[in-house]
């Protein structure tokens, strides 16, 4: 699955540029134009990482900055104009993960990019198929495809590993029921019934869980979908 990139803003030609840039990266990308455009589209959209610039037409990226930090965990990137406001761009207040001063090289920002990425979700955003990842009790061997508890094979479908494992390479982030049946079922946008991934993750809660119908791991967050906690 692309990893998505929220761009807010409000320079279309440098928003164009950066998209274009990225998408030849095989990043997906989102754009927004105003601060108010972009804090909705960070709630709504679950991109990977945002991007954003500091100054915006209704506001300022450093108040943007604050607001998503209060609610969201994705890596944050700023785009400052002058190195004075590096310092308060990575202070704790802000919260920022990284930034850079403009005029940057595309270059340099892709590679920074790619690290915050690294450094957010681990390699297991493209999961090294000898790699293991445990949770609680749970430990799933990514090559061998099954998930063991206290070392105990728990006997997973291949769906039921998939859907398993591909929550727990994001642990934290919230998939809706859509990107789910989309990353793991593989069916396109709007397509196949939600209640698939409701039924699957009964199923795994069933398995993993110590005490299914109170569940630590595969947690339901209302109105959104689900997410792995570790
Ligand atoms: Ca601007």
């Amino acid at each position: 699955m692309a990893e998505r990139i929220l761009i807010v803003e409000d320079e279309r030609a440098v928003a164009r540029g950066l998209q274009y840039a990225l998408e030849r990266e095989g990043f997906q990308v989102l754009l927004a134009g105003t601060a108010r455009e972009g804090s909705a589209m960070a709630r709504e959209q679950m991109p990977d990482l945002i991007i954003l610039d500091i100054r915006l037409p209704d506001g300022n990226g450093f108040d943007l900055c604050r607001e998503l930090r209060r609610s969201l965990r994705q890596p944050i990137l700023m785009l400052t104009a002058c190195d004075d406001e590096v310092d308060r761009v990575l202070g704790l207040e802000l919260g920022a993960d990284d930034y850079v001063t403009k005029p940057y090289s595309l270059r340099e920002l892709i590679a920074r990019l790619r690290a915050l990425l690294r450094r957010a979700y681990g390699e297991l955003s493209r999961p090294n198929p000898s790699e293991r990842i445990v949770f609680g009790h749970i430990a799933l061997d990514l090559e061998a495809r099954r998930a063991y508890r206290d070392g105990k094979d728990v006997g997973l479908t291949a769906t039921e590993f998939k859907l398993l494992a591909h929550l727990a390479a994001h642990p934290g982030r919230i998939f809706s029921r859509q990107d789910l049946l989309q990353a793991v079922w593989g069916y396109p946008d709007y397509y196949g019934d939600e209640r698939t991934v409701d039924v699957h993750i009964r199923h795994l809660r069933e398995k993993v869980e110590d005490d299914p119908t109170n569940p630590m791991h595969l947690c339901t967050v209302r109105g959104l979908g689900y997410s792995l906690e570790l």
